[in-house]
């Protein structure tokens, strides 16, 4: 088990919650399914348990994560300020999830920075910041939600893994490991998905709330995407897709529309290095996935103000949309080797 070379952490994770008579759990700005799936599932438990536990987020989630359990539970630093502050500020005790930094919740960071409460950290990226009174930081784990399972089976008994918390769980390492088809090479995974399931989970349920509910208009910008704004380098083995502010508008975009788009071009044979630009008022966002040995972390650190895990990885530009993809042009060239060899 993950954590039997930890019981010193374990220990100390219980004291400091029984100490506490506040714990905020939270995670990074733009919560995807294995941010909500980790705060949402470790608040279900904790719950269950008599803590008192309060979910903050930096802002909003997609709809297609809305129906996940407790969702309406959640305090959105972006919508409720003064609230979001004051449980930041009074809490005994904050439980990081599935960021390494605090500066990945943009404005709330500093908030947590300021607050006094100790500060724990459950995450799955490389290189945590040194902001963290206790850290439980693993990259072999497929996700934060597996994590989250570890540490909770090994500090309390697996009851408290209620049909709440598994499905919450479940959901993170789904939407992290793309419906259990990458990340998870370690056969944990497999085994903590099947024991979340033995919990209560419905396996096409949870596939079909993520990933078959989608608007007809995200599916037309999706097609559109493949259709005209994907540029493919056999050459590099890259491809990139870019949208401007105009296009999303003109499909209706809504927060977490553009979720996956950038693993689409990977499906082409021989490409191994995808990004996606969106653009935004003051900034492109940048997402950029590869298969193999290529590390997009590095380059998002490197260009791209980002940064994230081997094969997954964010960042921002602020260039112009046009300015990015030629930028991104040129950098291809310089990876042209190592792309090639990877
Ligand atoms: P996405 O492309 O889905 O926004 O992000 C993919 C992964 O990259 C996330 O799981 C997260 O780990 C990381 N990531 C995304 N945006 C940023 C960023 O601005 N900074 C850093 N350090 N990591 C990011
Ligand atoms: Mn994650």
């Amino acid at each position: 088990m993950l954590l039997e070379s930890d019981t010193k952490s374990v220990e100390e994770f219980r004291k400091l919650l029984d100490a506490s008579k506040s714990i905020v759990l939270t995670t990074h700005h733009n919560p995807d399914g294995d941010a909500v799936g980790s705060v949402l599932g470790l608040f279900h438990a904790l719950k269950s348990v008599g803590y008192p536990v309060i979910a903050v987020t930096p802002n909003g989630f997609p709809e297609f994560l809305s129906w996940i359990p407790g969702s309406d539970q959640v305090l959105r630093y972006s919508e409720q300020k003064a609230n979001a502050v004051s449980s930041i500020l009074n809490a005994d005790t904050i439980i990081c999830l599935d960021f390494n930094g605090f500066k990945r919740t943009e404005e709330m960071g500093d908030f947590l920075a300021q607050s006094k409460a100790k500060k724990i950290l459950i995450d799955h990226h490389p290189n945590p910041e040194d902001e963290f009174d206790l850290q439980f930081s693993f990259t072999k784990v497929s996700s934060t939600s597996e994590l989250v399972y570890e540490v909770l089976t090994s500090c309390f008994t697996d009851d408290i893994i209620t049909s709440d918390v598994a499905v919450c769980l479940y959901t993170g390492i789904m939407t992290d490991t793309g419906s259990f088809s990458y990340a998870c090479s370690r056969g944990r995974t497999f085994q903590i998905a099947g024991e979340l399931i033995s919990k209560g989970v419905d396996v096409e349920t949870v596939q079909g709330l993520v990933y078959n509910n989608f608007s007809a208009d995200r599916m037309r910008l999706m097609g559109f995407s493949l259709n005209e704004k994907m540029k493919v380098f056999h050459e590099y083995k890259a491809a990139y897709i870019s949208l401007t502010k105009e296009e999303i508008k003109r499909f209706k975009h809504k927060i977490g529309d553009t979720e996956g788009f950038v693993n689409l071009p990977l499906s082409i044979k021989g490409i191994v290095f995808s990004v996606l630009f969106v653009e935004h008022d003051t900034f492109v966002k940048v997402s950029l996935r590869s298969r193999g040995s290529f590390p997009v972390n590095v380059v998002s650190q490197k260009h791209f103000n980002g940064g994230g895990h081997i094969n997954a990885a964010g960042g921002k530009t602020f260039m112009s949309l046009a300015e990015t993809e030629l930028f991104f042009e040129n950098l291809l060239k310089e990876y042209s080797s190592e792309l090639n060899n990877s």
